[in-house]
């Protein structure tokens, strides 16, 4: 009897464990690579998993044939496949479920590799005679460009809207379409790529240390450039790209998910004179699979993307950029719980290459590691240019008359900065039109009936000026009751002030300049937010935004920065909240005044006695994070311990508190604390009830030993069925 050759396949189920299947019918074993698709029948269904070994089927062992092996070649490999491999260890989440998720959907769900093959347009015969006769125009432009063959996404890239003269020329007959080759085929005849713009300034002397300390490393070398909002990080960012590519090697950059606006490809495009591959949420799967496919074959130089643009192969790798590495849409938050920047500096020493974290306001985590040597820390103290720091005040707003939230100092510095022809920001992060619907004659208030708890209400938000109410946390919407249902008083008054009621507020008292509200209300992602900077231009208007219009935007003519309504993140009980709330004060006092023009700041608050506010505002972002890394060392928390979260919610609660507690049995004894089950910070939501089981040790491998241990019964107790569970390393929110 022949023993016959098996895959050994990882699937994208919720399970922690390999499957064996027989190749295709007609394929042999042998032929179907590490790292290759292979679709297999699952159950009743189909599924499409990535080969991860070869085997031999065991005597008397019924195994079932795959369905398809769609690829020739493997697509997960090398470095990638090993850091993959990696991350579902960190993580203890199925090594299919992490495989799938690095892949584009295109790709994750077996389709064939998406057609690439590249198109270019060149003059013919009768195009290089008419040349030099024709007028000057875009028609002529555009043939100039055409003697040589360029590609169609060079075209796109370097001549935006060369498609109409393309027509002209067609249409007489001047132009002909040439077929490059598959986007994956190594070096095109595409036309050479724009020249770089020089600057018009050279580095200043700390950006030049920079600079040159990134040029000196060898092999894996992690950087923190710890430089104020204005202080030129970009400018570092795009020297150690151009190094990079000047040695022949890939860039990739990460952005947070509100930073890669057209206004920051823009940006690198015009500086690196080669091709910028962009990789977010907006494009399409095919866009997507076409991008990551051009950085396997070493075609994509660099490549700017968000969060998941940390799974892009990068075969010829030489640079990693985390810019705003702090920013919290690098974690991902269900799913693969990954992070971006972590997996990123894993990535980097697996490749051997730079990593380049940024920010003005670093993690806490990040700032540890850079005190402690691990990595090496550059500094820009300031601003770049001409750009000064903004003035920060704390305005103390008890008992001063409030309108939308707006105090009189507030209003008279906004009419002051707009007459001098300035932009104002008032920054509030609350959208809606009011956090609350009160009665006032009996007090009822309008709560979520999906999220709400006899003990725990949760308020639902109003909206569109009174008319609906909708919840933040679960999406449920509902009108306005017309009356309160308690006692049907018709006294129903919005309480308190979101972005939409400052706006309409703003509106009526400054009538003479455009007031834009830009919030996820009001903008979708990235090209909402250019349309509204391109329509308010370099006039004198008023922006009022949420955490949306806090992040990494290069407004000129702003000079004025209102913060409304923090006082709700000086009191949270989330370990985190002074973190956060300190990045983003910074973060939005940093619009202010980035040019030539001096900004201010001013910070309405009920308590501006406030220690965070106080220690900000006299000491800055580096003494408060001193202060709080004191006190993280001294309670236990991160940097200085290590946590995992173990979630799990159902429809009735005592659910998820049995299956934490036979989590809580496992784990136990293995040297590591394990607090709970305790209710979640929310702890209904959606209808689900949730609680939540903490896990803390002092060192990583004792939390991973544990995890180790007992994450492989978990998924298949009986009492994880009656659940939804995740576990979460490393969480954000506790
Ligand atoms: P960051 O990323 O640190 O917020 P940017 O790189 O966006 O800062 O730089 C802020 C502004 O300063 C940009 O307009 C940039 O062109 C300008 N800039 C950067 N470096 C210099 C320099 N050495 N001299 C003059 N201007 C500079
Ligand atoms: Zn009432
Ligand atoms: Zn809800």
């Amino acid at each position: 009897m022949t023993v016959s050759a098996t895959l050994r396949v990882a699937l994208p189920v919720p399970l922690p464990r390999l499957f064996d299947y027989l190749p295709p019918p007609g394929l042999d074993a042998s032929a179907v690579a590490v790292g290759a698709r292979l679709r297999v029948p699952f159950g009743q269904r189909e599924v499409c998993g990535l080969v991860v070994g070869h085997g031999q089927a065991e005597p008397g062992v019924e195994l079932r044939a795959a369905l398809a092996a769609p690829d020739a070649a493997p697509l997960l490999q090398g470095e990638l496949l090993a850091s993959l491999r990696w991350l579902a260890g960190y993580l203890h989440a199925p090594l299919g479920e992490v495989l799938a998720a690095a892949l584009p959907a295109a790709l994750r769900r077996g389709e064939p590799l998406p057609d690439i093959i590249r198109y270019g347009w060149v003059l013919n015969e009768a195009g290089r005679t008419a040349l030099a006769a024709m007028r000057a125009g875009k028609p002529k432009a555009l043939a100039m460009l055409l003697a040589e063959t360029r590609a169609e996404d060079w075209l796109d890239e370097t001549s935006p809207g060369w498609r109409a003269p393309l027509r002209t020329l067609r249409e007489r007959g001047l132009v002909e379409r040439v077929e490059l080759g598959e986007t994956g085929s190594g070096s095109l005849p595409c036309g050479s790529e724009p020249d770089p713009v020089s600057v018009s300034f050279s580095p200043n002397t700390e950006q030049q240390l920079a600079i040159d300390a990134i040029r000196a490393a060898d092999g894996f070398a992690p950087f923190l450039l710890d430089g104020v909002t204005g202080s030129g990080k970009t400018e570092v960012y795009l020297q150690a790209i151009a190094d990079c590519l000047a040695h022949g090697r890939q860039a990739l950059v990460l952005v947070p998910e509100i930073g890669l606006t057209p206004q920051a490809l823009t940006r690198f495009r015009a500086r690196l004179g080669v091709p910028v591959h962009a990789l977010h949420s907006g494009l399409n799967d095919n866009e997507r699979a076409a991008t990551w496919l051009a950085a396997a074959s070493g075609q994509a130089r660099v490549i700017v993307g968000t969060r998941s643009a940390v799974f892009v192969p990068l075969p010829e790798a030489g640079l990693i950029v985390v810019d705003e590495e702090h920013d919290g849409s690098y974690k991902q938050f269900d799913g693969i719980r990954y992070h971006a920047r972590d997996f990123a500096i894993v990535r980097a020493r697996a490749l051997a290459v730079p990593v380049l974290l940024g920010s003005a306001t670093p993690s806490l985590e990040t700032l540890h590691n850079a005190r402690c040597g691990r990595y090496e820390l550059l500094r820009l103290r300031q601003r770049a240019g001409a750009a000064r720091p903004p003035q920060v005040r704390v305005l103390d707003v008890r008992k001063r008359p409030l309108q939308a939230g707006l105090s009189e100092e507030s209003l008279a510095a906004i009419r002051a900065a707009l007459d001098a022809g300035g932009q104002v920001l008032v920054f509030r992060n609350r959208r809606g039109y009011a956090p609350v619907l009160l009665c006032h004659d009996c007090g009822w208030s309008a709560h979520c009936p999906r999220c709400s708890t006899p003990e725990r209400p949760t308020a639902m938000t109003v909206h569109a000026h009174g008319k609906r109410l909708q919840c933040h946390h679960c999406g449920h919407r509902r009108p306005s009751p017309p009356a309160c249902p308690d006692c049907a008083s018709l006294a129903l008054q919005p309480q308190g002030n979101g972005t939409e009621r400052i706006e309409a507020e703003l509106q009526a008292r400054f009538d003479d300049v455009p007031v834009i509200r830009i919030d996820r209300g009001s903008t979708g992602q990235r090209d909402g937010l250019q349309k509204h900077f391109d329509a308010l231009g370099n006039q004198p208007g008023i922006l009022i935004g949420t955490q949306m219009l806090a992040k990494g935007h290069d407004l000129g003519n702003l000079v004025l920065v209102v913060v409304v309504g923090i006082d709700e993140g000086l009191f949270s009980a989330d370990f985190r909240s002074g973190e956060k709330l300190a990045q983003l004060l910074i973060q939005v006092a940093g619009r202010a005044g980035r040019a030539e023009r001096p900004g201010t700041v001013l910070l309405q608050t009920h308590h501006p006695e406030h220690l965070l506010l106080q220690t900000l505002v006299n000491g800055g972002y580096h003494v408060f994070a001193d202060g709080e890394l004191a006190l993280r060392e001294a309670a236990g928390f991160p940097p200085f311990a290590h946590l995992a979260l173990l979630r799990a919610e159902a429809k009735q609660a005592e659910h998820p508190l049995q299956f934490l507690q036979l989590a809580k049995t496992l784990l136990e004894g293995g040297g590591i604390e394990v607090h709970g089950p305790l209710p979640a910070p929310m702890p209904r939501r959606a209808g689900y009830v949730r609680s939540q089981l903490l896990l803390a040790a002092p060192a990583r491998a004792a939390l991973h030993a544990a995890l180790d241990a007992a994450v492989p019964a978990l998924y298949v107790a009986p009492d994880a069925r009656r659940v939804r569970w995740s576990l979460d390393v490393d969480p954000l929110d506790l």
